[in-house]
């Protein structure tokens, strides 16, 4: 067994990457265990909320090296075609999860954190440490295991996590494309059963992704029957996918979405990042929250190192109290604003309000985001 880390974490997405480098660059031992090979392309918008930027940018990871699309207005239609246009109040960024990966998976390396290609397949916490198992490398040991292993992986079974005995319907496809879409521009458009997000990430590329109920998806044969009889309804989808091209043989799939509560600390792993829960991603806000738990966990286990947290127990519950003063309200939110526009007649009349009064849509985005994240200089 190799010798006892500080921090294992656990999934090197958005989330473990962030903590993997706040937390080696103060100077603490982290491996960053990762079942699959970096760079790979994930299911998701792909679109991220500004408030992020200042913390990346102390971290040393700033993602305009990347040279991201800018993104400052947001239209939105219901099923109809019903569509309203508005300035983002913070504005984000169009970047692939290709791309950021790689580049915050290479900062923490530079940093000096190892990173291990493994799958974690047990974590069991006895004598004040956790042990970790995997699939290649044995057993490690370590003082803290922060779980940032995304949405929902075996290991949340292995872990008899609560959260996987609610129903998870939720079935998301992504897929970039070559065409014509406006610059600065997140478009959410809705269908029966679910909604579409478009925008531009690098080099001119246009992202399409969307979310959709199984119940409705599974009465056509594949997705792109789905596409045209569901999606292609919406005019402004139809004109979309008419006028791009795919660039990916075929789209990406993941299934069994879940947006039930989960722990945020379990079994003394801090859970971070989807692991600890997921907002809706009509919000556009699930990587910002991401990036901003891996960054509320890392403080704490640095002030736990530092001397000023006397316990783990406090420290885990000041993570948990945390956590839900910040995402809370973001999270419940979302689950309205996903419900009004799920429903027909309902998204029909918000849309009928918002095209009436503009100036709501702003106020609406703000309740499912932060601020810009705060850091010491
Ligand atoms: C359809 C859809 C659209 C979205 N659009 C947006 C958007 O536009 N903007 C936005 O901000 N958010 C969006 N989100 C949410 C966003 O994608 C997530 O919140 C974000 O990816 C969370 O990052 P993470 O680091 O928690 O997890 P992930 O990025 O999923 O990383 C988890 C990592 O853990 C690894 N892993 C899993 N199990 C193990 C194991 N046992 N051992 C080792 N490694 C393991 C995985 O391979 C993965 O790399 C969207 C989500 C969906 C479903």
């Amino acid at each position: 067994m190799q010798p006892v880390s500080d921090v294992i974490v656990v999934g090197g997405g958005l989330a473990g990457l962030t903590s993997a480098i706040h937390l080696s660059r103060a100077g603490l031992h982290v491996i960053v265990v990762e079942k699959h090979q970096f760079p790979r392309h994930k299911v998701c918008g792909e679109y991220i909320s500004n408030e992020v930027l200042p913390y990346l940018q102390w971290l040393g990871a700033d993602p305009a090296v990347l040279q991201p699309a800018q993104i400052d207005r947001v239209s939105i239609s219901a099923v109809t075609g019903k569509m309203v246009e508005t300035p983002l109040p913070m504005g984000g960024f169009g970047i692939s999860r290709y791309a950021l990966d790689q580049f915050l998976m290479e900062q923490a390396v530079n940093n000096g954190c190892e990173l291990l290609e493994d799958t974690v397949t047990d974590i069991v916490f006895e004598h004040n440490r956790f042990i970790v198992s995997t699939a290649d490398h044995g057993m490690l040991t370590a003082r803290f295991v922060f779980g940032a292993y995304g949405k929902r992986a075996a290991l949340d079974q292995q872990l008899d996590r609560s959260f996987l005995k609610e129903r998870s319907p939720w079935l998301a496809i992504k897929g970039h494309y070559r065409g014509s879409f406006p610059d600065g521009l997140v478009a959410l458009h809705n269908f029966r059963g679910g909604y579409c997000g478009v925008s531009k990430v690098e080099n001119e590329i246009i992202n399409i992704c969307y979310l959709v109920s199984y119940d409705t998806f599974k009465q056509f044969k594949n997705i792109d029957t789905h596409r045209q009889e569901v999606l292609h309804r919406n005019k402004h989808l139809q004109q979309i996918f008419e006028n791009s091209e795919p660039l990916f043989e075929r789209p990406l799939t993941i299934s069994q979405v879940s947006f039930a509560e989960k722990e945020k600390v379990d079994r003394h792993i801090l859970m971070t990042g989807d692991t600890a829960g997921l907002i809706h991603p009509l919000c556009g806000n699930g990587m910002a929250m991401a990036i901003h738990s891996a960054k509320i966990a890392s403080e704490q286990v640095l002030q736990f190192f530092e001397g000023n947290i006397p316990s783990r127990s406090i420290l885990e519950n000041n993570y948990t109290k945390a956590w839900k003063k910040e995402f809370g309200k973001r999270i419940g939110a979302g689950k309205i604003l996903s419900a009004l526009f799920r429903k027909d007649r309902l998204s029909a009349a918000v849309m009928k309000g918002l095209v009436l009064f503009p100036a709501l849509l702003p106020v609406i985005i703000k309740q499912t985001h932060g601020r810009p994240l705060k850091v010491n200089s």
